[in-house]
């Protein structure tokens, strides 16, 4: 007499089915010892005869362990792997004079012109030396998009739409490698020096879109 689990008949129930179609999608998730065995039992499962009884419960084992390795695993970062380490150190160079540096800015997302503010966290906040990216907007009513941290690595606000975050973040990349360009449009459009915000008067000081004085603070070149 046969095994039950030799049975020759298809045992495989629907939610089987999804279990195999998890462990499917999800091998990746398994050791390599659950790999090798869960590709057999998926083999089995695919073939004409169907999984024994004894290979579905073990199909069923092997998607118990990837649900919960996938319950396990991080939430994966809306916006990875970017680096604003230069916007750091302008805000580091500028903090030996200021207390509070601050850069104004404006970037575009669903065809409107949205108001930004980068500004350092104090050294009594919860990541001192970070820095606040949000809308400029008063404490409780403004806009955080996120803060780059002292290591230059960017934590967005993830309730923040995911179309907005990456014309954000494409903003921050260009200023990240290109300060003085930024400074420059800012002060040229809006005729106020994104840094201390005071109006550009000097001719050389519109030129160069922001002042001697910021340029310094902040480790930009200026007037060459
Ligand atoms: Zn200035």
């Amino acid at each position: 007499m046969n095994a039950p689990w030799k049975s020759t008949a298809p045992v495989v129930s629907s939610s089987r089915i999804s279990e195999a179609d998890l462990v499917r999608d999800n091998l990746d998730q398994l050791s390599e010892r659950d790999v090798e065995f869960a590709t057999s039992l998926l083999r089995a499962y695919d073939s004409e005869r169907g999984a024994s009884e004894k290979q579905a419960h073990w199909l069923g084992v092997m998607a118990e362990r990837v649900a919960q390795k996938l319950a396990k695993r991080e939430p994966e970062p809306m916006v990875t792997g970017h680096l604003f380490e230069r916007i750091v150190e302008m805000f580091d160079s500028a903090s030996l004079k200021l207390k509070y540096p601050k850069v104004r800015g404006h970037f575009r997302a669903h065809g409107e012109e949205l108001p930004l503010k980068l500004s350092r966290a104090g050294g009594g906040a919860r990541y001192p030396g970070s820095i606040n990216v949000s809308d400029g907007g008063p404490f409780g009513e403004n806009v955080w998009y996120g803060r780059i941290h002292s290591d230059g690595t960017f934590e967005p606000n993830r309730r923040i739409n995911i179309e907005e975050m990456r014309a954000l973040v494409t903003y921050l990349t260009k200023f990240n490698t290109d300060p003085e360009s930024h400074a420059k449009a800012h002060g040229q459009e809006y005729g106020e020096c994104c840094f201390c915000a005071r109006e550009l008067t000097d001719h050389r000081s519109l030129d160069a879109g922001y002042g001697p004085v910021c340029a310094e603070r902040y480790g930009l070149a200026w007037g060459e």
